[in-house]
């Protein structure tokens, strides 16, 4: 198990540029073969710093929407890629995708390229933004991060920038929902809830968070892999253990988990409820 007494996330070279804005295809326990789409790219970048972000320590904090990969060169890493061997494609990469403000072309140009799925990974930070919320609409699937059911709760798992609170973030996934509902009625709306002992207690409430937000699917999740204490541009993908310094996490057991889907199940009766640990 590797190990290292780094408190600080520093730059590896990769982190200095010219790499690819697509990667992959990885294997994901979720959607199967997903080509991955970062839209930041050259450094870490994120509303929140997730206290076990695959990324570790985010290096760029902030919450503004700007173009980070101009567009066309994203549609040329996109035909380069192995994009016709995955099943779908995921904005996620190295940080929060809906702060690319080209996210919107990005997302009409890979279904009209490729006509493949497309999923975004977000945070909902920025949700509370109408025009964010048109931006994603033409999105198949959206996954919104959910890990608290208070303020606090907030602080202490997702460590969001200067003011973001669970009230923006609820409000902002629920006018999504309604907006997306009408829009594109095809569309999937999931919560991905991370739950660790820091969180535990929080689980009922989280789950009525979770109803009146009203998604159609719930994703109960535990940090299995350890948190990374440096950061390099392969944290973006799915790659198991690397050769890198990281901190083991600590995480549910699967009765912990069952218990919990259990829980998210009797009060969002019409959401499909799933677990990292379904599959043993
Ligand atoms: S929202 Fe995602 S990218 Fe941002 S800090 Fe959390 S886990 Fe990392």
């Amino acid at each position: 198990m590797p190990s290292s007494t780094l408190n600080k996330a520093t730059k590896t070279p990769a982190s200095q540029g010219f790499e690819s804005s697509v990667y992959g295809p990885v294997t994901s326990w979720r959607v199967g073969s997903s080509l991955g789409v970062d839209l930041l790219l050259q450094t870490s970048t994120c509303s929140f710093n997730c206290i076990y972000c695959q990324l570790g320590d985010i290096q760029l904090k902030t919450i503004e929407r700007k173009i980070y990969v101009p567009t066309e060169q994203f549609e040329t890493d996109f035909k380069n890629s192995d994009w016709e061997k995955s099943d779908i494609v995921t904005l996620s990469g190295s940080g929060e995708p809906t702060l690319a403000s080209n996210i919107s072309e990005v997302i009409h140009f890979i279904h009209e390229y490729s006509a493949k799925p497309v999923m975004i990974l977000t945070n909902g930070t920025t949700l509370a933004d109408p025009a964010v919320r048109r931006d994603i609409l033409n999105a198949d699937v959206i996954a919104i991060k959910l890990d608290a059911a208070t303020d606090a709760g907030l602080q202490q798992m997702n460590r969001p920038v200067a003011g973001v609170t669970l009230q923006s973030i609820v409000s902002g996934a629920q006018a999504f929902q309604q907006e997306y509902k009408a829009a594109n009625p095809n569309g999937k709306l999931c919560l991905q809830c991370m739950v660790m002992p820091t969180n535990l207690a929080s689980v009922e409430a989280m789950a009525d968070v979770a109803a009146s937000i009203g998604a159609d699917e719930i994703q109960l999740n535990t940090p299995k892999r350890a948190y990374p204490l440096v950061w390099d541009l392969d944290s973006r993908g799915n790659h198991g253990e690397r050769d890198i310094p990281t901190r083991t996490l600590r995480v549910i057991t699967p009765d912990e988990a069952r218990e919990i889907q259990e829980i998210f199940t009797a009060k969002n009766p019409n959401a499909t409820v799933t677990s990292v640990y379904r599959e043993g």
